[in-house]
């Protein structure tokens, strides 16, 4: 009874001081996070209305915001146009303007005033495809310019002669081949803007993007949505063996292991170590300042299996780029929701998450 009474007495006193001192955190906690939203939101707001011109910008909008608006609408519709310029073959992927788009905005944000000439947009687009000389077969058309003003009443020729008419002639002509692999087209804008494009600009880039295609997804905690949609289920597995995260044996850092709740294993190594791919694959993620993760990014294998490797202090791959196993793909760090120079690594097959020791050797 007693023993019952001293427990529940030291529970509350315990539960008391929780509140003292952790009450006051949560609620600055929430604040910076609502502030970070805030943020967000009219970042978000500002990508909607640029690319969506059905959206009305709202009139409490300053005079900036609505300017920087019209401007990138004025843009995107040169863009758009430049674009469809391109004779791009039906046998191939069409131009994702949404991409072209979407790295011209993050490139061109900050800057006072955003202008492009039908000619600069020419330029910009043709960084995203490559030209290759086709053949295809048209038809002839008669040069309506000599036959009509002396023929004014077309008799209908006759029937023999309609048969051979359609006479196919074979031309030339510079077909535009959509590139497909992100690292070749910031590749060509650095060289069409005659500056580097460096790999946390890359990354802010395709924010823009995922957050247009993609919408609710791109956001959020885990970001598994966002994992699914741009991995490709159905490709083949191609990791090979899986090795270490580190160069030495990760076996005595672990300082957090996988389950109840947690999505991955924990491995305590100085910020700055660097950290290997587990296993051959594409980056398909490569973000920075997620407020969970952190800087992290994630290797497609095939086959359905992705790893994570989160609250890094630099990422040195780029989204699109083809990693072997054992290959440096970032270094140790602590951002994010961290409190010690830590890898959350995670490993997901099929949609799942597993055990990364099961994964890992
Ligand atoms: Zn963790």
């Amino acid at each position: 009874m007693e023993q019952t009474e001293y427990h529940s007495r030291t529970a509350k006193t315990v539960a008391a001081l929780l509140c003292a001192v952790f009450l006051p955190l949560m609620l600055i906690m929430t604040a910076i996070l609502c502030m970070a939203d805030a943020a967000a939101e009219h970042n978000r707001s500002a990508v909607t209305a640029c690319f969506d011109t059905a959206v009305a910008i709202p009139a409490s909008a300053d005079i900036t915001f609505r300017e920087h608006i019209f401007q990138m609408r004025d843009c995107f519709a040169v863009l758009d146009s430049a674009a469809g310029e391109l004779e791009v073959p039906e046998d191939v992927p069409p131009l994702d303007t949404t991409l072209v788009k979407s790295l011209f905005y993050w490139l061109n944000y900050g800057n006072e005033s955003v202008r492009l000439s039908e000619e600069q947009a020419a330029s910009f687009v043709a960084c995203f495809v490559r030209f290759e000389e086709r053949t295809r077969e048209v038809e002839r058309t008669e040069d309506p310019g000599e036959d009509r003003p002396e023929d004014p009443e077309p008799t209908p020729p006759p029937e023999e002669e309609s048969e051979q008419e359609p006479e196919p002639v074979t031309e030339t002509y510079q077909a535009a081949i959509p590139l497909m692999e992100l690292p070749d087209i910031f590749q060509n804008l650095a060289n069409h803007l005659n500056r580097s494009i460096d790999l946390q600009t890359q990354s802010g880039c395709l924010e823009i993007y995922y957050m247009v295609r993609y919408g609710e997804a791109s956001r959020g905690g885990a970001t598994d949505e966002l994992i699914d949609i741009l991995i490709d289920g159905e490709s083949e597995y191609i990791g090979g063996a899986a090795g270490s995260p580190f160069a030495e044996d990760w076996r005595g850092h672990v300082t957090c292991e996988f389950g109840n709740g947690h999505r991955g294993i924990d491995l305590a190594f100085p910020t700055g170590t660097p950290i290997r791919a587990v296993a051959s694959g594409t980056v398909v993620l490569a973000r920075y300042g997620h407020y969970s993760y952190g800087n992290y990014l994630v290797i497609d294998h095939g086959g359905g299996v992705t790893t994570l490797y989160a609250h890094c202090s630099a990422l040195t791959v780029a989204t699109g780029q083809t990693v072997s196993a054992g290959q440096v793909i970032a270094r140790v760090g602590s951002t994010g929701n961290s409190t010690g120079s830590h890898l959350h690594l995670e490993v997901k097959q099929n949609g799942t998450l597993v055990n990364p020791r099961t994964f890992i050797s």
